[in-house]
C-alpha cells in the first residue's frame, strides 16, 4: 500500500508544511517555478518525470494555493507561484546550499547574483556588493563551478546556461544547441 501524504497525529506545523511540499518531486517543481519554468511541457522535459506524476503534483500545489494556473495563451496553461508559494524560496535556497556543501565537490552548481550590481548573494540572501537583503525577484541564477558540462539538452537546461532573473518566464523557445556545439563554443571561448 502506498504511503499517504499526511502525518495524522503530528501536531507540528512542519508536518502540515510537509504535507504540501514534502512529496517526491514537489520541491524540484517549485525550484523550477522559481527559475521561471511555467509550462507543463517544460517541467516534464527538465525533470524527466512521468506526466501523470507531474500532473498530480501540479494539481496538488494548485489546490493548496502554492501555484496558480493561468492562461498562457494558445490554450496552454501556465503555473505561477502565488504569494503563498513565494516565501518558500529561502527553504529551497537553504536545501540547495546544503546539497552543494555536502554533495558537490567542485563547488555550487548554481550561483545567485544581485541583478543591478552583479554582487554574489549569500545563502542568507545578502549581496556582497551592496549589503542588501535581496528580493527573490532581483536574483539572477547563473551556472556555478559545479555544474556539469555539457548541459542536458532539454530546453530548460539550455536556457539556464545564461544568467536568468528568478520568476521571469524562461525563454525555452531558443534554438536547441547540441552538446557538440556547446563543446565547440566552450573551446572557442577559451
Ligand atoms: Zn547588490
Amino acid at each position: 500500500m502506498p504511503l499517504g501524504k499526511d502525518y495524522a497525529g503530528q501536531q507540528c506545523s512542519l508536518a502540515r508544511a510537509l504535507e504540501i511540499v514534502g512529496e517526491r518531486w514537489t520541491l524540484l517543481i517549485l525550484r523550477d517555478a522559481f527559475f521561471g519554468v511555467r509550462r507543463f511541457g517544460d517541467f516534464a522535459a527538465h525533470l524527466n518525470i512521468p506526466r501523470a506524476v507531474l500532473s498530480d503534483r501540479l494539481s496538488s500545489l494548485t489546490e493548496a494555493g502554492v501555484l496558480a494556473r493561468a492562461d498562457g495563451g494558445h490554450g496552454h496553461p501556465e503555473y505561477v507561484l502565488t504569494s503563498k508559494g513565494l516565501p518558500l524560496w529561502p527553504a529551497i535556497r537553504t536545501l540547495l546550499t546544503w546539497g552543494d556543501e555536502h554533495y558537490s565537490d567542485r563547488g555550487p552548481r548554481r550561483v545567485f547574483r544581485h541583478e543591478p550590481d552583479d554582487g554574489l548573494v549569500s545563502p542568507a540572501g545578502i549581496c556582497d556588493a551592496c549589503g542588501q537583503d535581496v528580493l527573490v525577484s532581483d536574483l539572477l541564477v547563473a551556472p556555478g563551478p559545479g555544474l556539469v558540462s555539457p548541459p542536458a539538452t532539454d530546453p530548460v537546461s539550455q536556457a539556464l546556461q545564461t544568467p536568468h532573473r528568478l520568476l521571469e518566464p524562461l525563454n525555452t523557445a531558443i534554438r536547441l544547441r547540441s552538446p557538440r556545439e556547446f563543446i565547440d563554443r566552450t573551446n572557442e571561448g577559451g
